[in-house]
């Protein structure tokens, strides 16, 4: 049998090594580790974390995340059982000793008769007769195949750096300020949320920006360029008071329902995901440190109570515009025996990343075997964030995301608020479960 190549030791290539071996399909891993290393490990075992220890909340019930987790391990995920060993304490968050987590990750790998281990950076696209790839190379994938990558699937289908703005739940947007309309009212007319400010408040809104705390750039991330088109937010303030009042925030094309005063400069926020649950802030991408965006931007009128499923951020990392160029099975439209999985698919985090490694092996394990892996439902952890990816985002503003509740469909019928994560925690395990019984080869 053929064996599939899989690009990229790291947290997503290791588990889709395991779940193909697991399922008999020899495996070929390529990791270029320790013949080249990245800005960011430091070692040259598999699955090294690069940064925190911690898989976040361990909380199934409450906590998308958690829910992911409860998710992979149900299907035998080599992270996760690492993890579990390796476990130290941490209240209710699942983290890990580090060594000893990559460790049992290499043991388990290396040991297994399926695995061939090749230290060796990748630098060109697969060829023809590695009939079955799967590129995890991570959001730090080495220039030479980054630059491959770019051409194969075009100049804006690869990104280097995240330029995020922040995300907001929908319904934590107070609509007795804000209201729903397009500039000009193109589009169907209402497909933007608008937040008006007066002249003082805008004046106040310019100044905290300036004065806000930032985050620094690391050393290695000094390089990356800024693309004039995603300047963060307060680059812009600083190039002077009028600056996005003539740019992302200008006030023109707007009518506001709510009040006879005409806003001296309005925020908008655009749709992000296609359920219409969450919304980002347009041109709010930022350097602001977390707590500082929280402060600031709920000084916003409208946004005062608002509740973020992702805050803004800016640092360096490569990734695919998936929605435009995965098929549904996270293979490469124009290159189908090419899958992508791990952070390089736009997702973000130790354990997304895995999740999409994991599905990824499955798929590749089925096509293998002639047999059809059935997606896990967009209602589960894995099918949402898996849907982000590969259908739910909208390609033209589509950015790295952690999984959260705001990709899955909201619950049905009237659900008090403190009850909608186990709503959706609930719905979850019984459509997975279901889906599990069904869906394994
Ligand atoms: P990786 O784990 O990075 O694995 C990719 C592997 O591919 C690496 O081993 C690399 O050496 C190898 N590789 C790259 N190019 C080639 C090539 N051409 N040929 C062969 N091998 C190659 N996430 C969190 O959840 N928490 C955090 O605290 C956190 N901190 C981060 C800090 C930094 C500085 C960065 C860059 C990322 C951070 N992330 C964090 C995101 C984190 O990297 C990813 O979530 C996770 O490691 C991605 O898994 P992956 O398997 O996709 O990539």
């Amino acid at each position: 049998q053929k064996p599939v190549h899989v690009i990229g030791g790291g947290l997503a290539g290791s588990e889709a090594t395991w779940q193909l071996v697991t399922a008999g399909v020899p495996v070929i891993l390529h990791e270029m580790r320790p013949v080249r290393g990245t800005d960011a490990h430091l070692t040259d075992g598999l699955a090294e974390l690069v940064c925190s220890n911690s898989f976040r909340s361990d909380d199934a019930e409450n906590n998308a995340v958690g829910l992911l987790h409860r998710e992979m391990r149900d299907m035998g995920s080599l992270i996760m059982e690492s993890a579990d060993i390796n476990r130290v304490p941490a209240g209710g968050a699942l983290a890990v000793d580090r060594d000893g987590f990559s460790a049992y990750v290499q043991e388990k790998i290396e040991a297994h008769p399926l695995v061939t281990l090749e230290r060796a950076e990748v630098t060109d696209l697969p060829p023809a007769d590695w009939e079955q790839v799967i590129i995890a190379t991570g959001p730090l994938t080495s220039g030479a195949l980054a630059e491959k990558i770019h051409a194969a699937t075009g100049a804006d289908a690869l990104a280097f750096f995240d330029a995020i703005a922040p995300i907001v739940y929908k319904d934590s947007i107070n609509f007795d300020i804000a209201w729903f309309q397009s500039r000009y009212d193109k589009g169907d007319g209402s497909d933007y949320i608008n937040c008006p400010m007066t002249e003082a408040q805008y004046r106040d809104f310019i100044q905290a920006l300036n004065e806000g705390g930032k985050t620094e750039f690391k050393e290695w991330e000094k390089n990356t360029p800024y693309f004039d088109g995603c300047l963060p937010i307060e680059v812009m303030a600083e190039r002077g008071p009028e600056t996005l009042r003539f740019g992302p925030m200008k006030p023109v094309g707007l009518t506001n329902p709510n009040s006879d005063e005409k806003p001296y400069a309005v925020v908008q926020l655009r749709q992000d995901n296609k359920l219409g649950t969450l919304y980002n802030m347009v041109g709010f991408q930022t350097k602001l440190t977390y707590g500082e965006q929280k402060r600031i931007f709920s000084t916003i009128p409208g946004l005062e109570k608002a509740e973020f499923a992702r805050l803004g951020g800016l640092h360096r990392n490569t990734f695919i515009n998936s929605p435009e160029v995965l098929d549904e099975q996270l293979r490469l439209k124009n290159h189908p025996h090419i899958r992508f999985a791990g952070q390089i698919t736009g997702v973000e985090g130790y354990v997304e990343s895995t999740a999409i490694g994991l599905i990824a092996g499955r798929l590749a394990a089925a096509d293998i075997a002639g047999s059809v892996f059935a997606l896990p439902p967009v209602t589960t952890a894995m099918g949402a964030i898996l849907s982000h990816i590969t259908g739910g985002a909208d390609a033209k503003s589509f950015q790295p995301m952690n999984v959260n509740f705001g990709l899955f469909p909201p619950p049905e019928g009237r659900v008090k608020k403190k009850e909608r994560k186990q709503a959706y925690t609930a719905r979850a395990a019984e459509d997975f479960s279901g889906w599990l019984n069904k869906a394994l080869i």
